[in-house]
């Protein structure tokens, strides 16, 4: 395979790929903001080792592109559902994690799988897990899996009003991970990051202190948008992931595993889990419908489009072309070492 030639023209002034290190650029795209439709254009750079995609100066002003109603919480539930899904899901979790029971087992077969029994199984844990959820917003999957019978969930997230305690073994905490690694004393069993960290200036420090957290034997869980993808390479900066300028850095698969390998972890498991969003966000963005447009405006799909949208998002993620992606990250124990030996 002949090499791609790389530019080096640019190497003074740019900073290195926050994935892997490398100077070296192989492109440089203008990516509009559409989420909410100013078409304002950001400059992102293309890493020439890894694919990784980062934005090449982080605006001053980036709060501005972070509305209120952006982190608003959706759908509060109350008391009485609160109640009927702490009797259910308990059980369904019990039941999914391996504790089989009848109550379990007819909810189950009735409502769509809790992601969250999933990665837990991935990662081998139950539900005494020491669980971390970086960038939690209001807490809403931390109150899922705490109704599911999870008894030790802490949240973080600098954009919170206050530190919350909301119920023996549910607390929030407004601070960011490197300063919450800092001075926090306990590790964490499983430490999550769900479409977070591509919202971060400082992904290697962030990942550094994230493993500072970490139990011996822990996860750390990764999901965001991944820049070697499909919608990608069909809808180029058009694409709804690069979600410019709050995405302020998209690894490639491969930039990721090495960005994890800096910090000594390794990749368990690494799987495409996209929606079909990865094709109507785009399709409309490249008619240049923007993510706050009238709902008649953005409902411009037909029942086969959205039927062909979802079947191709299946081949992508059967294929690993999906354009998110979840990455199960452990650290190399010891005894793990010496037993590989
Ligand atoms: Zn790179």
């Amino acid at each position: 395979m002949t090499p791609v030639p790389v530019s080096t023209e640019h190497i003074p002034e740019r900073p290195a790929c926050l994935a892997c290190g490398e100077l070296r650029i192989a492109a440089t795209y203008a990516v509009k903001e559409m989420m909410f439709g100013t078409r304002e254009e950001f400059p992102y750079q293309e890493c020439a080792r890894c694919g990784s995609l980062q934005i090449v100066d982080v605006p001053n002003d980036l709060a501005r592109h972070y509305p209120q109603h952006y982190f608003a919480f959706r759908r509060r539930e109350n008391i009485v559902q609160q109640f009927v899904r702490r009797l259910i899901d308990s059980q369904r979790v019990r039941h999914e994690l391996g504790s089989r029971n009848l109550i379990g087992g007819i909810a189950s077969m009735f409502s769509k799988p809790l992601e969250y029994v999933s990665w837990t199984q991935t990662a081998g844990l139950d539900t005494s897990a020491r669980v971390l959820d970086v960038g939690c917003g209001e807490g809403k999957l931390l109150k899922r899996m705490r109704l599911g019978g999870f008894s030790d969930c802490t949240g973080i997230d600098p954009f919170l009003a206050d530190d919350r305690q909301l119920e023996t073994g549910l607390s929030l905490k407004k601070c960011d991970v490197r300063t919450f690694a800092a001075t926090e004393p306990t590790s964490f069993d499983l430490i999550m990051f769900h479409h977070s960290l591509e919202h971060l200036p400082d992904p290697n420090e962030t990942m550094g202190a994230a493993v500072r957290l970490m139990s011996p034997g822990g996860t750390l869980l990764v999901r965001l948008p991944v820049a070697d993808c499909l919608a990608r390479r069909y809808f180029d900066t058009n694409w709804v992931e690069w979600d410019a300028p709050r995405h302020l850095f998209i690894p490639s698969s491969t930039g990721m595993e090495l960005l994890a390998k800096r910090w000594g972890l390794q990749t368990r498991l690494s799987r495409s889990v996209a929606t079909a969003g990865q094709f109507t966000g785009s399709e409309l963005y490249r008619r240049g419908i923007s993510g706050n447009a009238d709902r008649k405006e953005r409902q411009i799909f037909s029942r086969r489009e959205l039927e062909d949208y979802r079947r191709w998002t299946d081949d992508a993620n059967r294929q690993g072309t999906g354009d998110q992606r979840e990455f199960f990250f452990t650290r190399e124990t010891s005894a793990a070492v010496s037993k590989a030996a």
